[in-house]
């Protein structure tokens, strides 16, 4: 995403995502020029947002790919003509990722092309327009003799947060950009789920996932009581604002997204989304309509038990800042279990609607992501411990936060601590999941509560 102001450079226009049009674009050049806009061979656009509209005027070079399957929407890769021959990854898989994303939705792709352009100054790494992304030039280049993983898995997560934008931010809109999360968070969390399928291989979703959680609590940590709500007026006329909180509503929204799907199961999770997108294309949206589908989906499919709403949930995560840490202090005589939420930074105002989920040493199930039981907030927004017995031995590690789909961190009375340690040691890991093991471990003092 760029910052705003900057799209009614071109023309006198309403620069609000929630005003749609559609737009009609002519461009006098010279023959020596390829000319490029959103749409093939200048035809009017979808109705879309006035931050969408592009053009070029270049002499780069192309290489031509296009989707498999009924729809076949061609795909051209446009950079500098001595970069073509580093394009071809870029080329390659876009097309893959874009007809996933058309299965995934279940949203035919309304423009019958894509053009990708590489510029090599380019203050962003990518733009989402329609039919017209505009990359960083080195952004999307890919040199195959170089064989560097990294480089090409930031390649195709790239490639993939702009494709997830034709859906997340050009069909469906926010109204107003302080909930550009709604665009930004599902990209994000989509592009790692598209990156998976493409390549299978690079067992790239627990990487990429955790990697941003943990940017997203370190963000909340630096800026501690200058951090803010993952939906948050922002002020338009000042992109600095937008830049310095961009983890926020990138990173962070697309964990809390990955929690909400393991909240309901991805069942209900792509039925509400589906149809989120469906009954919102081509126009723009607010927070409640979100919620609704969601919820809508979690009745039908019986996700949710009756008593748990999702509006009231997930805006525990979206309108406060911050995220909590939950405390897991063990009886070994009663065989019971206390757990409890605190504010990373001991905010005592806050609290959250936090899903549980955990397996024993003996259950080792790294699978189950669903809620098992949760930590609630009473009518006054007031945390409430909870006491439990999950029928374990006292000499068996639990551990909490299965695959750590929860955006919170898990703090551990010193002896299930030990246990957990002494099982990491083994060649297998105890068999405790990666995720887990890359969120960390940590230690509940004796004196807390
Ligand atoms: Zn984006």
């Amino acid at each position: 995403m760029k910052p705003l102001k900057e799209c009614n450079h071109a023309f006198p226009c309403f620069d609000e995502p929630a005003l749609k049009a559609t737009f009609s674009v002519s461009l006098g050049h010279h023959k020596n020029y390829t000319s490029l806009s959103n749409t093939e061979k200048y035809r009017t656009t979808p109705k879309m947002s006035t931050y969408l509209l592009a053009y070029s005027l270049n002499q780069f070079s192309h290489i031509f790919s296009q989707t498999q399957g009924p729809s076949s929407i061609k795909f051209r890769t446009w950079v500098r003509s001595d970069a073509l021959q580093n394009a071809t990854y870029a080329a390659d898989v876009a097309p893959k990722i874009l007809h996933y994303f058309e299965e995934l939705f279940k949203i035919p792709f309304p423009i019958p092309k894509v053009d990708q352009l590489g510029m090599s100054e380019f203050k962003y790494a990518g733009m989402e327009n329609w039919g017209l992304i505009e990359y960083r030039e080195s952004a999307i280049l890919h040199n195959p003799d170089e064989n560097n993983i990294g480089k090409k898995q930031h390649v195709a997560d790239l490639i993939a947060h702009e494709l997830a934008h034709m859906w997340w931010g050009n069909l469906v809109t926010m109204s107003w950009w302080g909930d550009a999360w709604l665009k930004e968070g599902f990209c994000k969390y989509f592009s790692a789920v598209a990156v998976v399928h493409v390549h299978p291989e690079w067992k790239h979703f627990f990487e990429s996932y955790g990697r941003l959680q943990l940017h997203a609590f370190d963000h909340d940590e630096i800026l501690l009581n200058e951090t803010i709500p993952i939906s948050h007026s922002i002020v338009q006329s000042n992109p600095e604002e937008i830049l310095r909180y961009s983890t926020i509503f990138y990173k962070k929204a697309a964990s809390v997204i990955g929690m909400m799907s393991a909240i309901l199961g991805s069942e209900a999770f792509y039925d509400g989304l589906r149809s989120y997108l469906k009954d919102n294309a081509y126009g723009s949206t607010t927070l409640n309509q979100l919620w609704n589908h969601l919820q809508s989906a979690s009745d039908r499919v019986g996700a949710l038990d009756k008593a748990y709403n999702i509006r009231t949930i997930m805006e525990s995560w979206t309108l406060q800042r911050g995220y909590p840490c939950i405390k897991v202090q063990r009886n070994y005589q009663t065989n019971e279990v206390t757990v409890s939420q605190n504010h990373f930074a001991n905010d005592t105002k806050s609290c959250w609607w936090v899903p549980l989920s955990f397996t024993t040493q003996s259950e080792s199930n790294f699978n189950n992501t669903r809620p098992r039981f949760w930590l609630k907030c009473n009518a006054k927004g007031m945390a409430k411990a909870v006491t439990v017995n999950l029928k374990s031995s006292e000499n068996e590690w639990i551990v909490f936060n299965i695959q750590s789909m929860g955006n919170y961190r898990v703090y551990y009375d010193p002896r299930n601590l030990k246990m957990i340690s002494d099982s990491l040691l083994l060649p297998d890991h105890g068999g405790i999941h990666v995720s887990n093991r890359v969120q960390g471990l940590y230690i509940l003092h004796s004196n807390a509560t």
